[in-house]
């Protein structure tokens, strides 16, 4: 394996500046990037890259797309932050078109995709003392193995991504873990009137694309209905059109009793997050109890409408179906002997590379860089392959070229 990586003087410059003055708690692929449009990134060289990420699904609209961008830039010159100690003018006019958007009574408005899974965690917990009437500080969460839900110290207390955890404790206790996929594990569960929610990813993003079995979701929606736990689904990677449906859960015609939203909620310009349920759970919380002093922010409220109308208006869950399905059956007709599985739905996928040298996916993303195709490895052999949205088929046939030509380098 010989794949050259060309590194420029200029590039050298900023990956030297981050080396020594940031903190190293990632791994990124050696290219810096100055600009994006639609499905491209540009380095610092001018060089354009396919953009295979996404920011992890953050960028479903595209780079810097021009209606999300000019609410962004018109909100900021009027008001950015007033905190939730007063009202502002976007924040109900926010409320109120996600919550029909998505057909709940009402949203909690955080930052980060891990702030709302905190938020689904207390409302979980609230819900099963006030309502459910779990005894004080018995309430249980049901999670699954190999999770990924964020980086706090109460969501990683039940990750078991030794990465995540070694060093990090003591832990948060209330969660038990399930195998993903697996229903009458999640029964055995239930039989606990303990537990007050199952939180599940739909499709395990991180874990590296693991697409559950058909009925998945409509068992665990008829499970929670049978033992009255709420359904949280953490549709943060999966929602927002990526799979091919507005939502993963959608692909079943099933609705979670709590939906937790973040990544693309705002097109990739800021952190904007969200919770949505119906009043049983919602109303449970009072003031005072929770709360964030940027969630609901007038700028964020502005960015999150057009970036929500953009995913209706371009129709960018039907093209993430059709591309996804091209991108893969496209694949397949690779017959690359070190691609030992293509998976995904809509335009979440992952292939897993087999190969003898352990680093094969790591210097496939390098090959892949080098022909102008931006990907990263997840969990050392698998590589997710997720553009924005709007791509289309010509760019997906040009990427499948790239790909192509990178595997020689193995
Ligand atoms: C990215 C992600 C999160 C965490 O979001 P942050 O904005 O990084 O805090 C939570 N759940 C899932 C499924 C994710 O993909």
């Amino acid at each position: 394996m010989n794949s050259t990586v060309n590194i420029s003087a200029n590039t050298q410059h900023y990956l030297a500046l981050e080396e020594k003055y940031g903190a190293h708690n990632y791994h990124p692929l050696p290219v810096v990037l100055e600009r994006g449009e639609g499905v491209f990134v540009y380095d610092v060289d001018g060089k354009r890259y396919y953009d295979f990420l996404s920011g992890y699904s953050a960028v479903n609209q595209g780079h810097c797309h021009p209606r999300i961008i000019a609410s962004l830039v018109e909100q900021a010159q009027k008001l950015t932050l007033t905190s939730r100690a007063f009202h502002n003018n976007l924040l109900g006019e926010y409320e109120k078109y996600i919550t029909a958007y998505f057909g709940y009574d009402k949203v909690l408005p955080m930052n980060t995709g891990v702030e709302a899974v905190e938020t689904a965690i207390k409302l979980a917990r609230h819900w099963g003392y006030k309502v459910k009437g779990i005894e004080p500080n018995q309430a249980k969460i049901i999670v699954c193995s190999d999770n990924f839900h964020g980086r706090t110290t109460g969501v990683i207390s039940f990750s078991n991504d030794p990465l995540a955890t070694t060093d990090f404790g003591p832990f948060i206790s209330g969660f038990e873990k399930i195998p993903f996929n697996d229903l009458p594990a999640l029964e055995r569960a239930l039989q606990d009137r303990n537990v007050c929610a199952f939180l599940f990813e739909p499709i395990q993003g991180e874990a590296g694309v693991v697409v559950p079995d058909e009925g998945y979701y409509k068992g665990i929606r008829i499970l929670c209905d049978e033992y009255r736990v709420l359904m949280m689904a953490d549709e943060i990677q999966t929602g927002l059109a990526r799979t091919g449906k507005m939502l993963a859960c959608d692909h079943e015609n099933v609705r979670p009793d709590v939906l937790l939203l973040g990544k693309a909620l705002s097109g990739g310009t800021m952190p904007v997050s969200a919770v949505l349920s119906d009043d049983e759970v919602m109303m449970t919380i009072k003031p005072g109890e929770h709360g964030s002093t940027y969630g609901g922010n007038p700028l964020a409220c502005a960015v999150a409408i057009t970036a929500l109308q953009v995913l209706k208006d371009e129709n960018l869950a039907a093209n993430a179906e059709t591309m996804g399905n091209l991108l893969r059956s496209e694949l397949e007709k690779l017959q690359s002997p070190y691609i030992t599985a293509i998976r995904g739905r809509g335009l979440l996928n992952a292939i897993v590379i087999s190969h003898p040298n352990a680093d094969a996916a790591w210097e496939l993303c390098l090959a892949l860089k080098e022909n102008g195709l931006l990907a990263k490895p997840t969990h050392g052999d698998k590589i997710r392959f997720a553009p924005p949205l709007p791509v289309n088929k010509e760019q997906v046939m040009e990427c499948v070229n790239i790909i192509a030509k990178s595997l020689q380098a193995l």
